[in-house]
């Protein structure tokens, strides 16, 4: 066996995962076809419950300093989509470019001890029944296969780990020709983060925080263009003067390219001992800011189980939940994006005069204005289905707390990857090498075993050792 886990793409998602892996003491080795930095910054919105998972790392800090925060969007003009209510220590969106997410996982990564090939692409895979065999072609174009007992495929829209594995990837095309530039602008727009759609096309602006903007835009007049095709300063700021009244002195453009967008989702995330995260199992527009965001926590998701399937204490079925997990969170992040893209295109002028109408009208009502917020930007509130009899918050995102005395906070006692038992009650003892215990600083709260990727597992006040053998294997 070269490796207990292969992780094909060190994309952001195959290198939180690898990370994760590999500091739960796991052998990983991760595949990766590129030997540069990839010089592409697809994403750069980084939502509440992505930082949330990064702060589990120790890396929140980092990543905030390396960007910009703002407190929401302002669309159509006139309606805030604001992150100020949302729960939590990162009320906000962050703004940074995807390679600074990128190098920081790559560096918590390779320091934890992942075993990186780059420049060697995964050309298919082969499931055994007690391991999986995957064929890699290496710098010097030689074959080879490494031998591990599960693969991932982090691989990105075109996965080769989904496609050999037999995953269905069905969906559809959805956007041609939209336009992506860097740029400075001379004059600041009034709200840092904004979307319009009017008759000529849509226009959303985000700011880097270092003088840099990020313009994303379509032009309805100008029909659907190959990728290839280049893109016109002149254009952009014709179309940004459409929407905004003005261009704010758009000028020295550092990458201006067009991308196209899919709707597709796996069948399934999982195929025996075959994995696909992130990009290889969801793609869809980037209106919302979802891609890696959505990824980053499939990754959380998928890689505790894969250590206690590795080490041998999973429960049944543990592996198949990433799947039942994370799959509907997917299907309705594609729902959610295409409701945001295909708002953001409306050509109808009576359509686009309703959709500002309602939206405005719904922002201003509280709960509405939270579930949006919630539900379809942050990531904060979603929550796994919970077995039948079991604690009504059981499956939910387990809010931060402070722990008693100097012990910090709970996203901090999660960093050693483990489950956390949250209990002033002595624990039993036979689980100290799969479980954190901390008492919390309110010793009326009730005893709770948190998962590693911070969603409660059980919350009660009886025995303690059945919930721990339930998650955690056999005491030890
Ligand atoms: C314009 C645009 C804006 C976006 N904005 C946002 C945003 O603001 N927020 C957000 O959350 N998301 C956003 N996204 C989506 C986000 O960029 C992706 O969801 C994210 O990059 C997915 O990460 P990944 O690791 O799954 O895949 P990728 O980033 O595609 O990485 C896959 C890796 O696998 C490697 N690889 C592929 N095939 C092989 C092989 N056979 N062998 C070895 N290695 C291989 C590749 O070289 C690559 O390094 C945006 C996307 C676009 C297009």
């Amino acid at each position: 066996m070269n490796a207990e886990v292969v992780v094909v793409g060190a994309g952001p998602i195959g290198l939180l995962l690898a990370g994760d892996l590999a500091q739960a003491g796991i052998r990983v080795t991760l595949v990766e076809r590129r030997t540069e930095e990839s010089p592409l910054s697809r994403a750069f919105a980084v939502h509440a419950r992505t930082m949330e998972v990064l702060d589990m790392r120790g890396l929140a800090e980092e990543v905030l300093a390396t960007g910009r925060t703002v407190p929401g969007l302002l669309a159509w003009d006139h309606v805030m989509i604001g992150m100020a209510e949302l729960p939590g220590r990162f009320p906000y969106m962050l703004i940074t470019p995807q390679y600074e997410i990128e190098r920081l996982l790559l560096k918590r990564a390779l320091e934890a001890g992942v075993h990186l090939l780059a420049g060697h692409a995964v050309t298919g895979l082969q499931q055994g029944a007690d391991d999986v065999s995957v064929h890699v072609r290496t710098p010097d174009r030689e074959e080879s296969t490494l031998r591990a007992l599960y693969v991932v495929g982090a691989d990105g829209r075109r996965s080769v780990v989904r496609e050999a594995a037999g995953i269905a990837f069905p969906g559809h095309a959805v956007t041609r020709s939209m336009m992506l530039a860097d740029v400075r602008l001379t004059e600041e727009p009034k709200n840092v983060l904004s979307v319009n759609g009017v008759r000529e096309g849509f226009v959303f602006i985000a700011p880097f925080g270092d003088g840099w903007y990020r313009v994303i835009c379509y032009n309805h007049l100008n029909g659907d263009l190959p990728d290839e095709a280049p893109v016109d300063l002149e254009e952009l700021k014709w179309l940004t003067g459409k929407a905004y009244g003005t261009d704010f002195g758009m000028h020295s453009p550092r990458w201006m390219s067009r991308f196209h967008s899919d709707e597709r989702q796996a069948a399934s995330y999982r195929a025996g001992r075959v994995f696909v995260a992130g990009d290889a199992a969801h793609v869809h527009v980037p209106a919302g800011g979802q891609g890696m965001n959505t990824g980053l926590q499939d990754a959380a998701n998928l890689s505790w189980k894969l250590v206690a399937a590795v080490r041998g204490w999973a429960r049944p079925g543990l592996l198949d939940t990433y799947d039942n997990e994370r799959h509907p969170v997917g299907r309705a992040v594609l729902r959610t994006s295409g409701i945001y893209s295909r708002m953001a295109l409306l050509r109808s002028p009576f359509l686009r005069t309703l959709r500002n109408r309602i939206s405005g009208t719904a922002m201003r009502i509280t709960p509405i204005r939270r579930a949006v917020a919630l539900n379809m930007l942050s990531g904060i509130s979603h929550r796994y289905a919970a077995p039948e009899g079991a604690h009504p918050w059981v499956g939910r995102r387990v809010p931060d707390f402070a722990l008693d005395g100097a012990a910090g906070r709970l996203y901090e006692a999660l960093r050693g990857g483990r489950f956390v038992l949250s209990t002033p009650l002595v624990p039993p003892s036979g689980w100290s090498d799969r479980v954190e215990h901390v008492i919390p600083a309110d010793r009326g709260m009730r005893s709770m075993l948190i998962r590693p990727d911070g969603h409660l597992a059980w919350a009660g006040d009886g025995d303690l050792a059945r919930p721990l053998a339930d998650w955690c294997g056999p005491a030890s």
